[in-house]
């Protein structure tokens, strides 16, 4: 496949994407909210991977600017990164399904909050940071350009340095002893091997 083709289809995940996110988005901005964390830090973080994620790879698509920062990759390798992004789509709408009104895209919780533990929560804190991973890795290896898939990776990396430590905060100052045996129990990003709930 040439480069127009696998720029098609990224196109085409991105608006899955945006398919899959806006009604939680628009369901969210009616829901009142009875803490919010939110820092210009965190804003900053959200608008970087926003950058990383989507504008950037929205540039890689419609220009052939950054051509030259070409990896060269196989199709074979090419096409397993449009399967890890499409895969990584369908956990996180499952993620959202699974968190419903508890999700907020700021650090934030809402009056009636529920800490949630079951569905990818049974095993793993942050599921949906790691369907992000999973989704810029196959931006990596999809686009097969280091600029657009490092990008991508390194304000995720920020992200997930950043936001992780203070929701975990925010999380056990709300519903304390609760959170510290949930994640006791839990890995942060990938299930801990051989513990059960
Ligand atoms: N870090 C989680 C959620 C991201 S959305 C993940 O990667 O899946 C961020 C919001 O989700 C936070 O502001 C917090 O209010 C909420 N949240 C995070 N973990 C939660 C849990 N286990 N139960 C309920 N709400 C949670």
């Amino acid at each position: 496949m040439d480069d127009s083709t696998y720029k098609l289809i990224l196109l085409i995940l991105l608006l899955l994407f945006v398919a899959i996110r806006a009604p939680f988005v628009w369901s969210r901005t009616r829901t009142e909210k009875m803490v919010n964390k939110t820092t210009l830090t965190d804003r900053i973080v959200i608008l970087l991977f926003t950058l990383g994620m989507a504008v950037v790879p929205l540039i890689y698509i419609i220009t052939p600017f950054f051509d030259a920062c070409s990896l060269g990759w196989p199709d074979v390798l090419r096409m397993s990164g449009i399967f890890l992004y499409l895969f990584s789509l369908l956990y996180l709408l499952f993620i959202h399904l699974t968190l419903g009104k508890n999700w907020s895209m700021h650090l934030a919780l809402s009056r009636e909050h529920k800490l949630i533990t079951t569905g990818p929560y049974r095993y793993i804190r942050h599921p949906m940071y790691t369907a992000f991973c999973g989704m810029m890795v196959g931006q990596l290896f999809l686009t097969s350009n280091w600029f657009f898939g490092g990008f991508g990776l390194v304000t995720l990396l920020f992200l997930i340095g950043i936001r992780i430590p203070k929701e975990e905060h925010m999380m056990t100052e709300q519903f304390g002893d609760e959170y510290r045996v949930y994640s006791s129990q839990t890995g942060m990003l990938f299930p801990i091997i051989g513990k059960k709930k």
